[in-house]
């Protein structure tokens, strides 16, 4: 497989999961992978973006203020990303989400309130923070300038949804040196831990079933090749799914018992979800949990209990839905169940019972192979990967390791007659280049459209369109007669180039399809992010600053005050002059709570407090001497 890309002398390249609901960043280093702790100390970090009116939070603090602040936090945009606003599962998580989603033209941009200000954010661009903070996570770890990145993506992520997380990392100023699949980052780790009992080659069924997504791989791997047979999936299907069922149960159960519906509140349904998500990953463990929320709706408790068996009813259909692409897989790859040596469980959600129990029932109750961490598997081989196309540090161990990807979806032109004309099959191993002849249905004809889709149904309109072009010029025949290729090219992070040429007069005229830009962000609208995400991430740095500057202010009128009720030396006068500017300065302090302030005007207030304070303490202590 070529390299993409040369990073040598750039320093060391990372790995990131971008996940739905968390995301988790890798680097090689010293002859291994590190997952890397964020500030909070946590190797995994919420995918969430949150406004305020005292700046922008990203990951553990966007997500600790969610239930205060929820129509101004964002997450999922993944499940946004490269979709259009008429897309039905954008419509459906629409109804979920307490921020708002406008469509402009087709595509979906996310509401928010910054700063007392309305904006609208791309999912690009949310995910571009989430980027930039992954980023700076590694960067205080690794202790210098990170340029290069491997981000990964879910399998069944199409070509826009690919083209877009490339954009993110663009948006974020980083060189996103390859996009790969999750399932095959995740079987680089499982790879490298069983390194040399793969002699012979090992059929290995990636079960990769997260927060929003879910896939299948299969992969043989020998000797340091990981080749992907066949891979499978639902890019909307995840834990969160698991939630909303719950969260929609104990709804239904709050208007019961009380009388009141709180499904149009989004405070209330915020703090439900986050008990929810906590009941669903503690039935993991035991088999009854509690839900106790204090005043969840106009001054009304909420306490209730729920089962293993009940979580495991509400969600029945999604887990058996989750054995099709297994099935699926083994199918494309032409390999009965039994000769998979190895099922391997990645993804939080794989640590649900009756999932692991389905899955080991379908394979006749063969142990489930447990031993790498389903949160960390995914960012350990992207780390592996960009060591690898990097070229830095002690890569001896790995820099053999070849990756042979393939397509998930198959993809071609729709003809006259409204079929779908497979280019490249489904699980074709990428990097690839297909060529296809077609030629005109009528006589003299001097244009073809060629609409370019993905899918596997045979009437082309019942697959997703990925874009249209047309071949001009065609030399005056009859029909029939031209002979125009068309290319199908894919490169390594699974994006297409699609271009066609007329060979019949020996004349060529080639063209490329180019993104849809009312869906696709184009040069220029990336360019307008790079530049704002440069001006939101200096405004970060503004704020900290002022940030800090009202501590200092806050600690400091906070102590005068202490200070002041303990002493009993301080003459009347000079105490009510203290009491008053103290309170003078927490006054405008919890006026101006919820927005910052300028830094001159904390210091100035400062200032003040300062030259009434230190001068009668001087000459109290002058006194005392
Ligand atoms: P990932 O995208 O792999 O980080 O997976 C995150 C998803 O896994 C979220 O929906 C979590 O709620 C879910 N998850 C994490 N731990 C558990 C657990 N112990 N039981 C059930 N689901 C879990």
């Amino acid at each position: 497989m070529s390299i993409a890309f040369d990073a040598k002398g750039e320093g060391l390249a990372i790995g990131i999961d971008l996940g739905t609901t968390y995301s988790c960043v890798g680097v090689w280093q010293h002859g291994r992978v590190e997952i890397i702790a964020n500030d909070q100390g946590n190797r995994t970090t919420p995918s969430y973006v949150a406004f305020t009116n005292n700046g922008r939070l990203i990951g553990d603090a966007a997500k600790n203020q969610v239930s205060m602040n929820p129509i101004n936090t964002v997450f999922d945009a993944k499940r946004l990303i490269g979709r259009k606003f008429s897309d039905a599962s954008v419509r459906n998580d629409m109804k979920l989400w307490p921020f708002k989603v406008r469509g402009v033209g087709d595509k979906p941009m996310i509401m928010v309130n910054y700063n007392n200000v309305e904006k609208k954010f791309a999912a690009e661009e949310i995910s571009s923070m989430v980027l930039i903070k992954m980023r700076e996570i590694a960067e205080a770890y690794i202790g210098s300038v990170v340029k290069n990145a491997v981000v990964t993506v879910p399998a069944h992520f199409n070509d826009l949804q690919r083209q877009a997380t490339k954009n993110a990392g663009v948006i974020a100023g980083m060189n996103v040196m390859r996009i790969i699949n999750e399932p095959t980052a995740a079987a680089i780790a499982y790879g490298l831990d069983k390194k040399g009992s793969t002699v012979g080659g090992k059929n290995v069924l990636i079960f990769d079933f997260g927060g929003g997504t879910f896939d299948v791989s299969l992969l043989k791997i020998e000797e340091g090749v990981f080749e992907v047979k066949a891979t499978a999936g639902d890019t909307h299907l995840g834990g969160e799914d698991f939630d909303n069922r719950m969260l929609d149960h104990f709804v239904q159960e709050f208007k019961r018992k009380h009388e009141k519906d709180i499904s149009n509140n989004p405070k209330a349904l915020r703090r439900l979800r986050t008990s929810c998500e906590r009941a669903k990953r503690t039935l993991s463990s035991t088999a009854q949990t509690t839900i106790e929320i204090d005043s969840l709706f106009e001054g009304t408790d909420f306490y209730t209990t729920i089962t293993r068996a009940r979580f495991e009813e509400l969600n029945m259909d999604h887990f058996t839905k989750c054995m099709e692409p297994v099935e699926k897989c083994l199918r494309d790859a032409k390999m009965d169940k039994s000769i998979i040596h190895d099922v391997v469980l990645v993804g939080g959600s794989t640590r649900i019972p009756k999932v692991q129990q389905l899955l080991q029932d379908f394979f006749n109750g063969k142990e489930l192979c447990k031993s790498i961490n389903p949160d960390e598997a995914v960012a350990y081989g992207a780390a592996v990967q960009a060591a690898i196309l990097g070229g830095e540090g002690d890569i001896d161990k790995v820099q053999d390791l070849l990756l042979l990807d393939v397509t998930p979806l198959s993809l071609g032109i729709e003809n006259f007659k409204g079929q779908m004309k497979v280019v490249v099959p489904r699980n074709t191993t990428i990097p690839t280049k297909k060529l296809r002849l077609f030629t005109t249905v009528e006589s003299a004809q001097t244009c073809i459209k060629f609409p370019v889709y993905e899918g596997e149904r045979t009437i082309a309109k019942e697959n997703r369109l990925l874009g249209t072009f047309k071949l001009k010029g065609i030399g005056i025949a009859e029909k029939g007669v031209p002979e125009v290729y068309v290319c199908f090219e894919i490169d390594a992070n699974g994006i297409l180039i699609v271009s066609a040429e007329e060979k019949s007069t020996g004349k060529k005229s080639k063209i490329t399809l180019t993104n849809n830009c009312k869906r696709m962000l184009c040069n220029e609208e990336i360019k307008k992010m790079v530049k704002e995400a440069e001006k939101y991430k200096s405004e970060d740095e503004e704020n900290k600053k002022k940030l800090e500057a009202k501590l200092v202010l806050f600690d400091y009128a906070y102590n005068m005050k202490d200070t002041v009720s303990n002493l009993s030396k301080l003459n009347r006068a000079d105490k009510k002059k203290i009491v008053d500017a103290v309170a003078k300065t927490i006054r405008w302090l919890d006026e101006n709570e919820n927005r910052l302030a300028e830094c001159e005007e904390y210091k100035d207030k400062m200032t003040k407090l300062e030259n009434i304070c230190i001068p009668i303490f001087t000459e109290m202590y002058k006194g005392a001497s």
